[in-house]
């Protein structure tokens, strides 16, 4: 039996103006895997992330979610644009979380994680709430849900942005360095939330500096360099015996 990939990245090009970011990336993620993506600033991690999600449209290659083409749909053999809120509908489906975790201020911590649901996921209040309750409780914030993000620790704001992208009940997750901007002492607990996602069988795709993490909990390790997947494969390959120069340039630097 096959099962269809989660994510499934053929050939994917993109340029901003006459600057190529990405130059061909191919990449699979089965469901419940998690993949790592390490690479140099300037790879084309954070471009390759917003391509998947479609808050960035490809020049070439394609890019299948769940099976689906994302921003577009086929029909005898050519690709037609899908309108903006079928964009948004598969968009809805898939959690991102960033560096700077963009929590809404004037909200408290549970108002944040009720607003999606309610708003665009049709799902009543009273449900939104104790889904809210039940997520806050999985990233171990359940007493903090009255606060205002501002009277949160970086951590802690990184936990509630980890929850709420939950809300929606997305079928992958995507992390754009979400340990980058804390303080080395507030990194484990967010670290420690995401592995017990990844340990519920989320389907995620991590872009992280954090090796350690990498190592531990990455089913597959991929290495980019100039818009290019360099090198990929389990951890142990990648992070233990990397074949190439560039991949070990990199790893060298970050240890
Ligand atoms: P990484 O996340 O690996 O550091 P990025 O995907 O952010 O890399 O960026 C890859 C390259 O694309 C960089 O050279 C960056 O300057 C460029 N870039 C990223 N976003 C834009 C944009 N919106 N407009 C123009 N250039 C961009
Ligand atoms: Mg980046």
């Amino acid at each position: 039996m096959t099962t269809i990939p989660m994510v499934r990245a053929n050939d994917v090009h993109k340029s901003y103006g006459v600057v190529p970011v990405l130059r061909g990336v191919s990449l699979e993620v089965r469901p419940g895997e998690v993949t790592c993506l390490i690479g140099p600033s300037g790879s084309g991690k954070s471009t390759f992330l917003r391509c998947l999600n479609h808050l960035e449209q490809i020049d070439a290659g394609r890019i299948e979610v769940g099976g689906r083409l994302m921003g577009y749909r086929e029909s005898g053999g050519r690709l037609h644009e899908l309108r903006e809120r079928e964009v948004l509908r598969q968009r809805a489906g898939i959690g991102m979380v960033f560096q700077h975790f963009d929590l809404f201020p004037h909200l408290t911590v549970l108002e944040n994680l009720t607003l999606a649901p309610t708003v665009v996921g049709g799902v009543s209040r009273e449900d939104a709430v104790l889904r809210g309750k039940r997520l806050l409780e999985r990233v171990g914030l359940l007493q903090r849900g009255n606060a205002y993000p501002s009277q949160l620790s970086g951590g802690q704001q990184q936990r509630v942005a980890i929850a709420r992208a939950l809300a929606m009940e997305p079928s992958l997750m995507l992390f754009d360095e979400p340990t980058s901007a804390l303080d080395p002492e507030l990194v484990g607990e967010v670290l420690d939330v995401m592995r017990s996602l990844a340990d519920s069988g989320m389907t995620m795709v991590v872009v992280t500096h954090e090796m350690g993490f990498a190592r531990e909990v990455a089913d597959t390790v991929v290495f980019m360099d100039g818009g290019v997947v360099v090198e990929s494969g389990p951890p142990a390959q990648v992070l233990g015996d990397p074949q190439h120069p560039r991949t070990r340039a990199f790893l060298a630097q970050v240890r």
